[in-house]
């Protein structure tokens, strides 16, 4: 995520965002090596400032693997207070650190943080087409030809419709057999686009969860839990 110029030499201890701003109007700093001397300039975790030639310590990039909770915000703050993802890593990770991509409030699993803004542009850009493996509690049981509207794509509105996805019955359940545990991976991050794709052929979504995001797997975390990324991951990522 890019942050003001400004905010990231203060945070780094080059001095305060007030006298921050000073350095850079009077022509002191440099981003990437060219002198930026207003004010408005925004700079990712990845770019090379230095202050009067000496190259300020920016964050190293960390990356972790949460699985969110229902009931959790994916964004950084919340005007009404509600918990968010960044609740889970408060007093334990110093880097500043965000989503990428998001999960709905009652949605589960599989979510990575980081502060890199390269990758999370490369991860969440839809041409990138990035796998995101869901299992999706539905009301009722959809027959082969919900499946195969699901796998060539269903209309969504009156101008989208959903890009084919690999669906398969994982099984019935509920007392009765009232409902389909469904595996669905999809290859684009429309909000609410499981949701939507699942009412789309008349069988609402109850209970969803993402257990893989790109090539990591949620596994045995449980929600609440995160750990960072292993180096076979980070490979894979990259
Ligand atoms: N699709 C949804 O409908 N909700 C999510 O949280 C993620 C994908």
């Amino acid at each position: 995520m890019s942050e003001r110029l400004q905010k990231v030499m203060a945070h780094a201890g080059v001095a305060s965002r007030r006298a921050s701003e000073q350095l850079i109007q009077t022509g002191h700093v440099r981003v990437n090596g060219q002198v930026v001397t207003t004010l408005g300039q925004k700079v990712e975790p990845t770019d090379r400032i230095e202050v009067d030639h000496k190259p300020i310590h920016q964050e190293a990039l960390v990356y972790f693997l949460l699985n969110k909770p229902r009931g959790v915000i994916t964004s950084a703050a919340d005007e009404k207070h509600r918990k968010t993802v960044l609740d889970y890593f408060k007093h334990q990770v110093a880097e500043r650190i965000y989503p990428v991509g998001r999960l709905d409030y009652d949605t589960t699993g599989a979510l990575l943080l980081t502060n890199d803004g390269d990758l999370d542009y490369r991860l969440t850009h839809p041409k990138h087409e990035i796998p995101k493996t869901y299992v999706a509690k539905v009301t009722g049981i959809p027959d082969a030809t919900d499946f195969d509207r699901l796998r060539s794509g269903v209309k969504l509105d009156a101008s989208h419709q959903s890009a084919p996805a690999e669906v398969r019955l994982v099984k019935k359940a509920g007392a009765t057999g009232q409902n389909a545990v469904i595996e669905v991976t999809i290859h684009e991050g429309r909000n609410h686009e499981v949701k939507n794709m699942f009412q789309a052929i008349g069988h609402p979504v109850e209970k969803l969860k993402r257990i893989a995001f790109a090539e990591l797997k949620l596994a045995d975390l449980e929600p609440g839990q995160w750990r960072p990324l292993n180096k076979r991951e980070l490979r894979n990522l990259f």
